[in-house]
């Protein structure tokens, strides 16, 4: 991975282009920002840079340090195993193999990267714990490279040891320009940057997962008719996920808040008087106009916080169905006839 492949993020890459080139390193970086933006692929690159020979502000590609890298086989850049289901670095491995492995030199170049993607979900407490104490003592010639979606679940004092690197969402146009430099087709390209706020993983997860078909059954109804009692009932049965884990369908749960949350900005753009959006997808401009009916732009950005605000009570464990319907209910407003409400418990 090198730097020059990167689209978007133009302050963080300086930042590093920077540091590699001056190479007055800080023993600890934490790269953070939204799930999807491209942090893992800054990282790999300035790992690539800083293992690299020349010394130069990006990898050269051809040195010898950048043919072990390129085969995989660079002793001086670790990365810990992850194991099971949940993707967690054990703690017998990190405590008693891969952290004393730091106390040696080493093996090839000047330094030596160690890499840590999604170190907020691998580390539990204790790994992190651990590290931190790897950290306070500062082993020689050791960068750390943290990455982290979500820097608030890493202790404050692993946090407050490294320097931070933020990675913010990119405008849909860079994130198309990324779709289409991985051959995704222009007009499918510009209906998922939109969709993915801002993060290119998430619309590439996005095509790969069904999401786009599950996002049709979602949006046609609303768009058609407005929200009805049983299309927020769906919502909340796809929440609730059936026989799937709870994981999975809080995931579901986000995903058709999002496929809402899309038309609804849309629909505020204009109501704000903003030029219309480039993307051509009529099912999103359907739906848009569908918003449109509930009210002026103040109305709208309430309606949009609170998907927002149902979003991250889902990445925080809270009761799906409770939030999906908080975050629904208001949209009965735009259905052809009006009708009586319904009740939000049951
Ligand atoms: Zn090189």
């Amino acid at each position: 991975m090198f730097f020059r492949d990167i689209i978007g993020h133009e302050s963080a890459l300086i930042r590093l282009r920077t540091l590699a080139r001056g190479r007055a390193l800080g023993p600890a970086y934490l790269l953070h920002g939204p799930a999807g933006v491209g942090k893992h692929r800054a990282a790999t690159a300035f790992a690539a840079a800083l293992l690299c020979d020349r010394r130069g502000d990006e990898a050269c590609g051809e040195c010898a340090a950048c043919e072990r890298l390129a085969r995989e086989n660079q002793p001086d850049l670790l990365i810990p195993e992850i194991e099971g289901e949940k993707d967690i670095v054990k703690m017998k491995y990190l405590r008693e193999e891969f952290l004393p492995a730091l106390a040696i030199l080493p093996a090839r170049g000047q330094v030596r990267v160690c890499l840590i993607d999604e170190a907020e979900r691998c580390l539990p407490d204790e790994s992190q714990n651990a590290l931190l104490k790897t950290l306070e003592e500062q082993p020689k010639n050791t960068v750390f490279l943290l990455v982290a979606a979500h820097p608030e679940r890493l202790l404050p004092t692993i946090v407050s040891r490294c320097q931070s690197i933020r990675f913010g969402p990119l405008p849909p146009e860079e994130v198309a320009r990324v779709l289409k430099a991985q051959k995704v087709p222009a007009a499918e390209a510009g209906l998922l940057a939109a969709l993915a706020d801002g993060r290119p993983g998430e619309a590439l997860r996005l095509r790969e997962g069904g999401s786009l078909e599950r996002r049709r059954a979602f949006l046609e109804p609303f768009a058609d008719r407005g929200a009805t009692a049983p299309w927020i009932d769906a919502a909340v049965t796809a929440g609730k996920g059936g026989s799937g884990s709870l994981e999975g369908a809080r995931g579901r749960a986000k995903e058709l808040l999002g496929f809402l949350a899309e038309p609804l900005r849309l629909a505020l753009r204009a109501a704000c008087g903003a030029p219309a959006s480039d993307t051509a997808d009529p099912l999103s401009l359907k739906a848009a106009e569908r918003c449109a009916r509930l009210g002026d732009a103040e109305r709208l950005a309430g309606l949009l916080e609170g998907l927002m605000v149902a979003q991250r009570a889902l990445d925080e464990n809270a009761n799906s169905a409770l939030w999906i319907e908080n975050a629904l209910i208001p949209f009965l407003e735009a259905q052809d006839a009006p009708v009586s409400r319904v009740k939000a418990g049951r």
